[in-house]
């Protein structure tokens, strides 16, 4: 994570890094009249956070990047994994009704259907219910399997996709959350290991609000 707000020692040591780089850590210290073991933690700080680059015998490097750069490389670093959530999974032969209990109760917006082998097949979200609700319909005698959107139709991920990227295909494809797959190239096999959703990704934009531009 980028550093909240950089201190003035901090804030100090890139404007000498920017003028005089490449310059070591002793060299550094000596201009702030500071020990080079009091100045370790700063340093540690912005090399961490990329504002400076540190090479083995020739010393610090200002990398010319502002805090918007690296805090957009940052983002485009999220990986699925860090922010999934556990998939709510119906059968295939569950009815209508069973799935919309399922969806109040797990207080989720999509469901994700499975077969008898455990492996995906469907997507129900809200108005794929609501809407097999609508007219007379006895909601006990319809399976889901009817209503879902199937597969191969169902965009999907895996854990170590960038969360950007789902992003955009829950933009492209105007939905509201992606199945996380377990990695296959088997599409008759892939087996439900989480859910990302559009509020993951808030969450994730909260995360990273939190981190401020000098
Ligand atoms: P809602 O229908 O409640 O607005 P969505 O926008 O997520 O929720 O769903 C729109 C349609 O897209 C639904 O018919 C749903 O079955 C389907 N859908 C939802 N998620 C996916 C997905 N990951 N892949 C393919 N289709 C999906």
């Amino acid at each position: 994570m980028l550093p909240i707000e950089l201190n003035k020692r901090q804030e100090k040591i890139v404007e000498i890094v920017k003028d005089l780089g490449p310059i070591t850590g002793e060299q550094i210290a000596d201009r702030l009249d500071l020990t080079r073991a009091t100045l370790r933690p700063d340093l540690a700080i912005l090399t961490m956070s990329g504002y400076l680059d540190a090479r083995p015998r020739v010393g610090y490097f200002y990398t010319g990047k502002t805090s918007a750069q690296l805090l957009t490389e940052k983002i485009r670093q999220i990986q699925v994994k860090e922010y999934l959530s556990m998939p709510v999974l119906v059968q295939e032969d569950a009815t209508v009704y069973d799935a919309i209990c399922t969806m109040f109760l797990e207080d989720v917006g999509t469901l994700f259907v499975v077969n008898k082998h455990s492996k995906l097949a469907g997507v129900l979200s809200r108005k794929d219910l609501l809407r097999a609700s609508m007219g007379n319909q006895d909601l006990n005698s319809i399976p889901v399997s009817i209503i879902m959107t199937r597969m191969p139709n169902i965009t999907v991920c895996s854990k170590e996709d960038l969360l950007v990227e789902v992003a955009e295909k829950l933009i492209d494809k105007q939905i509201d959350a992606l199945p996380v797959i377990k990695n296959s190239t088997d599409e008759d096999a892939f087996e439900v290991i989480g859910r990302i959703t559009k509020t993951n990704i808030t969450k994730a934009l909260v995360d990273f609000s939190g981190d401020a531009i000098i």
